[in-house]
C-alpha cells in the first residue's frame, strides 16, 4: 500500500504538514485523538480540524466514547483505506488529464521567454506585447519545448504507474470484501436453512400433539356419548312412522336438548316416550 501517495492526498485535502497523520493512522483502528495530537505535536483542536476535513470526504471515520472520569467525549479515528484509494484514483486521473493537456500544448504551440526575468508567455501574449517583455522590454526568445515535453511525459508515466498500483490495491481490497460478503451470506443462508428446518420440526411436533389431543378428546367424548347416542337413535327411529300422529311434539323437544349433560333426565324421558310410542302403535 502506497503510504506516501496517501500522505500526498491528505496534504492536498487538509493542508501542508497534515500528511503525517497517515503514518499514525495507517493500518490501525480507532486511534485516540489525544494520542494523534501528541504524536503530531499539535493541539487537540488542530488535530480535530484536520480530521474533520478528511471525514467530510469520508477518508476517516470515528467512534466516540464518553470519558467516565472527565465526563467528556473522546473521539477515536480510523483511516478508511478503500475510500482513500478511490479518492486517490480520481485525483491521479485528474492529474494525468491536466499533464496531458500541458503536454499537448507544448507539442503544438510556441512559447516565448524573457531570459533576464525568467518569465515565459504564450505566443498570443508575446504577440500582444510586440515580442518584447512588458517588465524589462527585453526581446523575447522562442522557448525550447523539448525539456518541458520530456518532463511532462515522465510525470505522466510516473502518475500512470501510481494509478495502476492504486487500482491493483483497490482490486485486492474489493476482492477481499466480496469474499467476506460471500462468506457472510453463506453463513446467513446456512443459519436461515437451519432455522427453517427447526421450525419445520417444531411445527410437525405441534401438529402431532394437537392430533393426539384430538384423538384423546374424541375417545373421552365417545365413551361418554355412546350410551346416550344409542338411546337417542332408538328414540328417534320410531319417530318417522309416528310423524303425523299427535305424539310428534314431545319427540322434537327431546331431540333439541343437549345430549351429554342431562343424560339421566333424557334417559327417563326416552323411556317415557318409548312407552308412549308403544302405546301409540
Ligand atoms: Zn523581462
Amino acid at each position: 500500500m502506497q503510504v506516501k501517495l496517501l500522505h500526498n492526498l491528505v496534504e492536498e485535502m487538509a493542508g501542508e504538514n497534515t500528511g503525517r497523520i497517515v503514518d499514525i493512522l495507517f493500518g490501525k483502528k480507532d486511534v485516540n485523538e489525544f494520542l494523534i495530537a501528541k504524536k503530531m505535536e499539535l493541539t487537540i483542536n488542530q488535530v480535530r480540524n484536520i480530521l474533520y476535513k478528511l471525514s467530510a470526504d469520508g477518508l476517516v471515520s470515528f467512534i466516540r466514547k464518553k470519558d467516565k472520569r472527565k465526563g467528556w467525549y473522546i473521539y477515536y479515528w480510523t483511516l478508511k483505506t478503500e475510500k482513500c484509494l478511490v479518492k486517490l484514483e480520481s485525483s491521479l486521473i485528474e492529474k494525468i488529464d491536466s499533464f496531458n493537456h500541458v503536454l499537448g500544448s507544448r507539442e503544438t504551440k510556441r512559447f516565448y521567454v524573457c531570459n533576464p526575468c525568467g518569465i515565459e508567455v504564450s505566443e498570443e501574449k508575446a504577440l500582444e506585447n510586440g515580442f518584447s517583455c512588458d517588465e524589462c522590454a527585453e526581446v523575447y526568445e522562442l522557448s525550447d519545448n523539448s525539456k518541458p515535453i520530456r518532463d511532462m511525459k515522465a510525470r505522466i508515466t510516473r502518475t500512470e504507474k501510481n494509478l495502476d498500483m492504486i487500482r491493483e490495491e483497490l482490486k485486492i481490497i474489493r476482492e477481499k470484501e466480496s469474499k467476506k460478503r460471500a462468506r457472510i451470506n453463506k453463513k446467513n443462508e446456512k443459519e436461515e436453512n437451519e432455522r427453517k428446518a427447526l421450525m419445520k420440526i417444531v411445527r410437525a411436533a405441534a401438529r402431532k400433539k394437537i392430533a393426539e389431543a384430538k384423538i384423546e378428546t374424541t375417545k373421552k367424548i365417545t365413551k361418554k356419548k355412546t350410551p346416550v347416542k344409542a338411546v337417542k337413535k332408538k328414540a328417534t327411529k320410531p319417530k318417522t312412522p309416528v310423524k303425523k300422529s299427535a305424539k310428534k311434539k314431545p319427540v322434537k323437544t327431546v331431540k333439541k336438548k343437549p345430549a351429554v349433560k342431562k343424560v339421566v333426565k333424557k334417559k327417563n324421558l326416552v323411556k317415557k316416550l318409548k312407552k308412549k310410542l308403544h302405546r301409540g302403535k
